[in-house]
């Protein structure tokens, strides 16, 4: 009679070592196989440009856990990017931000709002009558997401990382031109030394409207993935980029990068990165000067 009630305590041990091992076991594959630093570790800021083909997808990593996705690319690769970077049983990005609702920025966000809660969307409010622009419209009218039109003079501060938006000018609800390049949003990261300007689709016409407010920077995003439109002398001299980052298709039709973009980045002795070349590309910064790496994902 005795022995009964021991081994029922036995047992109880055993099934609690076996509840302690999956435990460990389950915490070490994600600790392994995600990009997460562990929740009460420092952890850097990371913006990621992801290689979605023929168009811009970024993706921000905020010191203080934040997550931002700046457009989303053609199609919807870029849900197995963010599977990549993300934890698998992550589905809630804090924002996206829709430069302008051209279909190489603004498909994958709509794959993007299918799958993952997302709480705000930033965006100038410029419209689309293009299948892409209506069908993203739709979606995003369809989900309790809290939309925010942005412009010029507009701040976001998100811990100790700045983004201050510097274009357009004034946010454009109920405008449907013909052309979006040049209403698209354009913003300067700044985060301690570190600064990155984001120039979406914009060609030179807006650059001079934006140029001198920038001043020295770390990283260009080069506008309109290398088109010979953009990116001009104006642009570069005013911003002196030390690294340039181009979102590229591999043998896209357009011809882009334009060989007479790449030689101006060279000739002010800018690094050049492009994803068509060097897959995903990794900019790291702890608040000083950042470092920028290829770095492909798994998928
Ligand atoms: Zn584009």
């Amino acid at each position: 009679m005795r022995a009964k009630p021991r081994r029922i305590i036995f047992e109880k041990k055993q099934i609690m070592i076996l509840v302690v091992v999956v435990c460990l076991f389950s915490f070490g594959h994600w600790a392994l196989s995600s990009s997460q630093t562990w929740p009460f570790q420092e952890r850097p800021l990371n913006v990621w440009m992801l290689d979605v083909g023929q168009g811009d997808a970024l993706f921000i990593e905020f010191p203080t856990g934040e997550q931002m996705l700046v457009d989303g690319g053609p199609g919807d690769v870029v849900l197995a990017k963010l599977g990549s970077v993300l934890p698998p049983w992550d589905r809630t990005l804090d924002a996206v931000v829709a430069t302008h609702p051209d279909a190489d920025h603004v498909s994958g966000i709509i794959s993007v709002l299918d799958r993952y809660d997302v709480e705000t969307i930033y965006e100038s409010g410029v419209g689309a009558h293009t299948p892409f622009g209506e069908a993203y419209e739709q979606r995003r009218d369809a989900e309790s997401t809290h939309v925010v039109q942005i412009s010029r003079g507009d701040v976001i501060n998100i811990g100790e990382v700045r983004l201050t938006i510097l274009w357009p000018e004034e946010t454009q609800e109920g405008q449907y031109p013909e052309k979006r390049n040049n209403v698209s949003l354009v913003f300067l990261l700044e985060y301690g030394q570190t600064s990155m300007l984001f120039t979406a689709d914009t060609e030179e016409e807006a650059e001079d409207g934006y140029a001198a407010q920038v001043g020295d920077i770390d990283v260009l995003k080069v506008g309109h993935h290398g088109s010979l439109t953009s990116t001009s002398w104006n642009l570069l001299e005013l911003t002196d980029p030390e690294v340039a980052l181009i979102s590229l298709g591999k043998d896209n039709s357009y011809g882009h990068p334009h060989p007479v973009i790449l030689d101006r980045l060279d000739q002010i002795g800018a690094q050049i990165f492009r994803t068509d070349l060097d897959g995903d590309i990794l900019l790291t910064s702890w608040g000083g000067e950042p470092t920028v790496v290829a770095h492909p994902l798994l998928f």
